[in-house]
């Protein structure tokens, strides 16, 4: 029975009267709670140091979902990690994951976990990754357009956000949790997020692209691997971005996307296609 301050009101949700009590906008179609959604989203992403754009309802349902290694730097971590970091005689895990044996994820945490060497060793390799110098700005730019960035990785925040942290930039990160810890190596583990956790990758690159869409954002897609392939797959053709083993695989299935050769092209391709 509703309490006598409701009586001769319109029925209201269980949801409705929360938001109503607290202030929170209540919004009754779709179309509002997508912007909503995409709204939260946005505040969450912050170039520091920068005042935050403040764009229409219309520019905030852009979302650019990128892989990070390979794709924002120019080499993979761990193929850094086995040149210079993984002793000699470790097993081939990726062998392993090749033939079946391990999955993605396995391999990787099973290699980050025989680093001996000190925390600023493995950061003085980290640095050899080479982030686009060009990050910073073309975040900027994309932001003042609307978009909102976020990054999807099978590889460790560890190290994601110490660069990312060094370009002074903040992004939101769907990426396996990791600590380094002096003597045991960088320690990877699952995300506890269950909404976007495969149990092959770690990360479910394509869950995060497919929660995007759903909440009827425009969504692109970045990658450079084999791992990207789902997600990629899933939006549209002319906001697809690939190069390396991403590129080939989409070549061989006959879908089109543009090809990039380091991160802030693709800033400036959507740059380009708002500006038209
Ligand atoms: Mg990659």
């Amino acid at each position: 029975m509703d309490p006598p301050g409701d009586v001769g009101r319109p029925h209201l949700s269980r949801r409705a009267k929360r938001e109503t009590l607290t202030g929170m906008p209540r919004f009754t179609n779709s179309l509002h709670a997508r912007y909503d959604v995409c709204e939260a989203f946005f505040t969450a992403t912050v170039l520091k140091g920068q005042a935050l754009h403040s764009p229409s309802p219309a520019e905030r349902t852009s979302i650019l979902v990128s892989d990070f290694d390979g794709t924002m730097t120019r080499h993979d971590f761990y193929l850094l990690a086995i040149e210079h970091l993984i002793p000699r005689d470790c097993p081939d895990y990726w062998l392993e994951y090749r033939q079946g044996r391990m999955t993605h994820f396995e391999a990787l945490q099973a290699y980050f976990r025989t680093i001996t060497a000190s925390e600023a060793g493995v950061l003085a390799v980290v640095d050899q990754m080479e982030l686009d110098p060009r990050l910073p700005r073309a975040l900027a730019d994309l932001q003042s357009a609307g978009w909102t960035v976020v990054v999807t990785s099978a590889g460790c925040d560890w190290y994601i956000k110490y660069l990312l942290a060094q370009a002074g930039v903040s992004l939101e990160v769907f990426a396996n949790p990791g600590e380094f810890i002096a003597g045991q190596g960088l320690r990877m583990s699952l995300p506890s997020d269950a909404r976007f956790r495969s149990p092959t990758i770690g990360v479910d690159k394509a869950g995060v692209v497919a929660h995007w869409l759903d909440q009827g954002c425009r969504v692109a897609f970045a990658g450079d691997g084999f791992p990207d392939a789902d997600a990629a797959r899933r939006v549209d053709d002319p906001l697809r971005f690939a190069k390396a083993d991403l590129a080939e695989q989409l070549q061989q299935e006959q879908l089109s996307f543009h090809r990039f050769s380091v991160w802030s092209e693709i800033a400036d391709h959507l740059l380009d296609a708002s500006s038209r």
